[in-house]
């Protein structure tokens, strides 16, 4: 396969990786790790578990995590780059619209709401973000790895998308350290080169994320039981972005493992997936996701269409 070819494998590996596991994911969104284990793992897709955010969604769709990902990507799209006041608008649009919406309003995590909420009241992108560090930034961040092609451009691109609606320095650092990741990924670079790059750059916004993030590494080969239950699952982004890299690290080689490590870790299950999926999409390509997942998936031929659309811009450029 020719490197252009297999590059937009990888384009295409990263965001639909990221909408399955999320879809995945969704099934087990806060549920802690004892009572999954006990219901018996999630495998494939379903309907998510009763009292789950997600559970008036179908078997195969995704949440507000993938949502707010496409949304990052038409935006980068149509402005040729990162505009956060462009993106601002049309996450407003977007919470509006879910929140409207009686199947998809439980899915609007707690900062994206009160952001959009302020966003609609005239307050501009600058001020609207949530000093909360949730991981709402983060989990969206992938396109923005996969539209730069430089770390320095990534790092600070990822870093104003945050701030519209997460504006805290763990959440920066969040989105900063998925987007870097997903580019590492991309050029292949191995375990070890991921993290230091990572955390490299994490560390300017938040040394405290950017230590767990290299703690995911040291703990690779640890049982995730202990590992979840040390690390905590909860939607906060100390917690969901390093047990996403170390579902990424502890299965390296094995990425339908790594999805499934993530989506039954308990808590916030659907982002930390999420994450996990484009980081393992990233490295291995969309012919490394199984087959069934993806002809289960929500919306595939759209999502294949943004990424195939950001693959070809960055081409041209
Ligand atoms: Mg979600």
């Amino acid at each position: 396969m020719n490197p252009p070819d297999r590059l937009k494998k990888k384009y295409l590996g990263c965001m639909l990786g990221a909408a399955i596991g999320d879809a995945l994911g969704k099934q087990n969104e806060g549920l802690n790790r004892k009572d999954i284990l006990g219901m018996g793992i999630v495998t494939d897709y379903g309907k998510a578990r009763p009292g789950c955010p997600g559970e008036k969604l179908r078997a195969g769709q995704y949440t507000d995590d993938t949502e707010q990902m496409l949304v990052l990507a038409q935006s980068l799209i149509e402005c040729n780059g990162l505009d956060a006041g462009d993106f601002a608008g049309r996450i407003t649009k977007w919470g509006t619209d879910a929140q409207n919406d009686p199947v998809r309003k439980s899915l609007v995590g707690p900062s994206s709401s009160a952001a959009i909420s302020r966003l609609n009241s005239g307050i501009t992108w600058k001020e609207s973000g949530s000093e909360v560090p949730s991981c709402g930034s983060a989990m969206r961040a992938a396109p923005i790895g996969l539209f730069y092609n430089t770390l320095d451009e990534i790092e600070s691109k990822a870093a104003l998308s945050s701030i519209p609606t997460h504006n805290s320095k763990g959440a920066i650092a969040g989105a900063v350290a998925v987007a870097v990741a997903v580019r590492c990924a991309l050029w292949e670079k191995d375990c070890f080169e991921i993290i230091k790059e990572t955390t490299g750059r994490t560390s300017k916004y938040d040394m405290a994320l950017a230590k767990k993030i290299e703690l995911s590494f040291g703990k690779k080969d640890v049982e995730p039981d202990k590992v979840f239950e040390e690390f905590c699952t909860s939607y906060m982004v100390y917690d969901t972005v390093p047990c996403a890299f170390y579902c990424f690290l502890r299965h390296f080689e094995a990425p339908e493992n790594a999805i499934l490590e993530a989506v039954n870790a308990g808590g916030d299950t659907d982002s930390i997936a999420c994450i996990t999926g484009s980081l393992c999409g990233a490295l291995h390509g969309v012919d490394a996701l199984p087959e069934k997942w993806l002809n289960g998936l929500e919306n595939r031929e759209m999502i294949e269409h943004l990424s195939n659309t950001i693959f070809e811009k960055k081409q041209r450029s």
